[in-house]
């Protein structure tokens, strides 16, 4: 048994109240139509942290009907775009003001690092909704030079209601990088939050109320994939879907929408990403990024770097710091300073990432640090190392969403760009070299949505993420983001004076 830097104790009083726990639907926080409510778990102990309300088919339909009456009748849609890019700022600021409370909630519901949600995701959160106010005075059509006497212009007009479903991983980020855009291009919207995970958006979207968004444009509903999630899926009403979480359940939403009324759908799934150590690479650099790459947010990233190849060359000293970097991790809880690595999110998750640790064991990779769980409460999990690992491998192929880093040796860059491809996925990949050719020749070669050079898990509002392959359709955050929530309409209007 190796053993890992633990500072585990009694969890910490989390430092804030939970004040919302129901449905908003029409600019009101209510109970479920059916009444019931589930319980939403601290991942630090398996406990109870509070009773949310169980949306289902009947809230979802209330839900829809809002957005639906908020789209036709406005105001929202038909606001001045600088009215609406004000609503939003306006909301950034309250969330600023709040930072540390959502922080607090984020952390407690999903066990990542405080300090994590406190100074890094939460404020991204604040820098994407500005990002998006900024882009809401400034979307326009074209005027475009056609044969012929006509004059033709293009209107980019919002879809509509949008329908989107977030995961657990990053509550609060993936309803930014979802709501962010849809609002700026004035659509109205139905969001259904993971159901291990929905107190950081309820607090927030009372904040957009705040902020003074009309009732109807925002609608929340805490609850259960198959049930709440299936029925925006299925809604004829929905105009656009946007979904973000596995790949099989990705595959649900797609057959559901094409079903239903054929809305477009974007899909934000699964990776299985491969970071390439070349020979010339700054080892420490690499050791490091490729470390944060793996065990950032406790391995629950889809776009980890979960397949980090290295050169044969420089293999056994990057296997040895590797090995050092993941002993010194500190796990323990997320409330303490200096806390790198909180519990996975739950029992399912928890499970399913020790038995893949077994594979690895039971498959002949070495196993060089970490293999088993922390503590004897809560889901916490040893920072794991495998070298040794074979492409054929479960643990090579499968997205294990946790602390599992799997090393494994290549010998030219021919072989570990097939090798790299060779993925049903293909969401990211991390490059590690001082040749700025090889780079070049890395950087084309792979099939991935974002490709970081000597670096990794680099995040910006302007920068567009999304997957090729299974990994999903579409991209989101920057400029490409507005597309997903814009109609494009085509205006031809005949010149009654052609000459001029
Ligand atoms: P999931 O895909 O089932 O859940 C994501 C969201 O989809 C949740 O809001 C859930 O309620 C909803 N959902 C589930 N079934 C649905 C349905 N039939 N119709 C509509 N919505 C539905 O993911 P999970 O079960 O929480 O996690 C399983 C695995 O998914 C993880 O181990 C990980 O590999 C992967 N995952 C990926 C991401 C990502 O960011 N790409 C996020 C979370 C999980």
């Amino acid at each position: 048994r190796f053993s890992t830097s633990v500072a585990i104790e009694e969890p910490i009083t989390p430092p804030v109240q939970i004040d919302h726990t129901q449905l908003l639907i029409n600019g009101q926080f209510v109970d479920a139509a059916s009444g019931k409510t589930f319980p939403t778990l601290d991942p630090r102990t398996g406990e109870v942290i509070a009773h949310v309300s169980e949306g289902d088919t009947e809230d979802v339909n209330r839900a829809v009907s809002a957005a639906r009456k908020a789209f036709d009748e406005g105001p929202w849609p038909k606001m001045t775009p600088y009215e609406r890019s004000r609503i939003l700022f306006r909301f950034a600021d309250l969330l600023e003001k709040h930072n540390d409370e959502v922080a607090a909630l984020e952390t407690w519901d999903n066990g990542k690092p405080y300090e994590q949600a406190a100074n890094v995701e939460i404020p991204m959160v604040t820098r994407l909704f500005r990002y998006y106010a900024g882009w809401a005075d400034k979307i326009h059509g074209l005027t475009v030079p056609a044969d012929g006497p006509y004059h033709v212009q293009t209107l980019h007009e919002p879809i509509g209601v949008a329908g989107q479903i977030v995961p657990w991983n990053f509550p609060l980020l993936m309803y930014a990088w979802k709501v962010g855009p849809a609002l700026a291009c004035g659509n109205t919207i139905v969001l259904k939050t993971a159901e291990q995970t929905p107190l950081s958006a309820m607090y927030v979207s009372k904040l957009f109320l705040e902020a003074g968004l009309p009732p109807g444009v925002l609608n929340l509903i805490s609850g259960f994939g198959p049930t709440a999630g299936a029925a925006i899926c299925s809604h004829m009403d929905v105009d656009k879907l946007a979904f973000t979480g596995s790949t099989n359940t990705g595959k649900i939403v797609l057959e559901l929408a094409s079903k239903s009324n054929l809305k477009p759908v974007t899909l934000e799934l699964g990776g299985k990403s491969p970071i390439i150590v070349c020979e010339d690479a700054d080892i420490d650099l690499a050791v490091e990024n490729a470390h944060s790459a793996l065990f950032f947010n406790q391995g629950q990233c889809c776009c980890a770097g979960s397949r980090t190849f290295v050169h044969e060359r420089v293999y056994d000293e990057f296997v040895e710091k590797a090995k050092a970097r993941a002993l010194k991790r500190v796990v323990g809880d997320p409330f303490k300073k200096g806390v790198e690595q909180g519990p996975q999110i739950d029992g399912v998750q928890f499970k399913k990432i020790l038995s893949y640790i077994r594979s690895g064991i039971e498959s002949g990779a070495t196993l060089e640090s970490g293999g088993d769980s922390v503590g004897s409460k809560g889901y916490y999990i040893q920072p794991t190392v495998f070298s040794n690992v074979q492409d054929d491998m479960l643990i090579a192929k499968d997205e294990i969403f946790g602390p599992v880093q799997s090393i494994l040796k290549f010998q030219t860059l021919d072989e570990v760009i097939r090798r790299a491809n060779a993925s049903r996925y293909g969401l990211a990949a991390g490059v590690f070299t001082k040749n700025i050719n090889t780079a070049n020749t890395l950087t084309r070669a792979l099939k991935a949505g974002t490709i970081w050079i000597n670096c990794y898990i680099v995040f910006d509002a302007a920068i567009p993420f999304g997957g090729y392959k299974m990994s999903g359709h579409g991209r989101e955050k920057g400029i490409y983001s507005l597309s997903n929530y814009l109609q494009v309409k085509a205006v031809v209007t005949p010149l009654e004076n052609p000459a001029w």
